[in-house]
């Protein structure tokens, strides 16, 4: 098995991964809140945290990944304060909360299709496990690590020896970030506790509630990830992942309240995806262009083109989006596949010289996921003194890591499909024009193919054509 380091948050550096049971990882992701499309800065993490899971089942590690839907409890604002989320989402859009979730879950969905994110191999909604919220949340309470208070259950950080876990960044700035629009709630005993369990709020109801030992109400957000994770992982979690923005409160949280029902320490290793930016800063919902996946389709990008611009880059830098960088990644990307996908097939596999580049790879993501890395591997290979098929063996060995299609021709095959279309919708004016008598027009039309390559021959079956070579 190839050693793989990564940046741990926890330590703050990078270090050599050892899972708790030899050949198995158990991998959680914070998933999406439901509430509204997901943006391309989200999506990046999703996609680099693809990579990290695909990085170990090629080490030959036995995966198991874990991801929540948030349908729950996300207010406005990270620190329990503002409205619900999906409230929100559901007041926008004239829906009910289950519909707004429902439709947002499966937008989520069809985006990772289009980027070739792997489903994880449990998706659980927040809604499925109110239980085990409960069952944890009274178990909080009993170890004197949880307190009720105007009608509300909340975690006593006050309670810990430490908090700050995955941050040596001062209290004050972490509150700030944290903060948007929050006021002090007065029932909280310090101001780091966070809500388990909400039966008061002061904005409009939620739709959703359930029965409680301490009212009906709802969970709070953090809850969910450390119940899920423990439901369906156990006890032990070797990695948990998520955007940088989760750092605080999010996970620190879900260390506290984790670490204090489980009575030992959760999770070992902390992967954290940077920020996409755009020219006003970091990316977001509220402001600027609304970046989504459908939206680049729009606008003619192929969604692995965005991949493809997320890999060039390491997951640990923050990456800044505009047009003209993605109009470079489509380049390069169109380039590569059209390479690989004229690679012969046929041909004996030279194993010796394959093993030198399978190496490099490894290494490359091995090398804390540095993806730019294993790009310039795949581009070594093309360039390699070895046959087509070695070639193509390799990258397409590669691409189950890196998920950018190189080998299918599909690319090809899209842009061949729209060409006929293009040419057949101009034939088809051509005739009408002479219909017409309107000879010039159809002239122009002729010219204008010819000035893209295509020349049109009129049979007595019909007009044909072929591409000028
Ligand atoms: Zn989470």
């Amino acid at each position: 098995m190839k050693e793989i380091n990564l940046y741990n948050t926890l330590s703050k550096k990078v270090e050599p991964f050892v899972s708790n049971e030899a050949g198995k990882v158990k991998m959680y992701t914070c998933g999406p809140t439901v509430y509204h499309f997901a943006h391309i800065g989200n999506l990046r993490s999703y996609i680099m945290e693809d990579v990290l899971e695909k990085t170990f089942r090629y080490a030959g590690y036995n995966v198991k990944r874990v991801m929540n839907i948030t349908d729950v409890g996300h207010l406005s604002s990270d620190a329990d304060s503002g409205e619900d989320k999906m409230l929100m989402g559901a007041k926008r859009e004239h829906k009910t909360v289950m519909e707004i979730a429902a439709f947002y879950r499966k937008a989520f969905f069809d985006d990772c299709d289009k980027l070739n994110i792997k489903t994880p191999d449990v998706v659980e909604p927040a809604t499925n496990c109110i239980d085990e919220f409960i069952e944890m949340i009274q178990k909080l309470l009993d170890t004197g690590y949880a307190y009720t208070a105007g009608g509300n259950v909340y975690f006593d950080t006050g309670k810990l020896k430490t908090y700050y876990v995955l941050s040596n960044q001062k209290e004050e700035e972490l509150m700030v970030g944290a903060r948007e629009d929050v006021e002090e709630d007065a029932n909280k005993k310090n101001k780091t506790d966070f809500v388990l369990w909400f039966t008061k709020s002061k904005f409009d109801d939620q739709e959703l509630k359930w029965e409680s030992p301490w009212g009906i109400g709802y969970p709070g957000w953090h809850i969910e990830c450390s119940a899920i994770s423990i439901k369906h992982l156990g006890e032990q979690l070797d990695i948990h992942c998520g955007g940088i923005d989760n750092v605080f409160p999010h996970h620190t949280n879900e260390i506290a309240q984790s670490e204090a029902y489980l009575g030992h320490k959760w999770c070992n290793y902390w992967f954290h995806v940077l920020h996409l930016n755009d020219s006003t800063g970091k990316m977001s919902k509220s402001k600027g262009d609304f970046l989504t996946v459908p939206l680049l389709e729009q606008k003619g990008y192929s969604p692995l083109v965005y991949r493809m611009f997320c890999l060039q880059s390491h997951y640990r830098k923050p990456l800044v989006f505009n047009y003209d960088v993605l109009d470079n990644a489509k380049v390069a990307y169109e380039k590569l596949v059209k390479k690989t996908a004229s690679l012969a097939r046929e041909g004996e596999l030279e194993q010796e010289k394959m093993a030198v580049y399978q190496e490099e790879f490894a290494k490359a993501l091995g090398n804390d996921i540095n993806t730019s890395q294993a790009l310039t591997v795949v581009y070594d290979v093309l360039k390699a003194q070895m046959n087509d098929a070695s070639k193509r063996a390799l990258i397409e060995e590669f691409d189950s890591v890196l998920s950018l299609d190189m080998t299918k021709e599909a690319l090809e095959n899209k842009a061949d499909e729209s060409l006929a279309a293009y040419v057949e919708d101009m034939i088809e004016q051509r005739k009408e024009a002479r219909k017409n008598k309107d000879f010039a027009r159809a002239d122009a039309i002729r010219e204008e193919l010819l000035q893209k390559g295509i020349e049109i021959k009129d049979t007595r079956e019909g007009t044909t054509w072929s591409v000028l070579s």
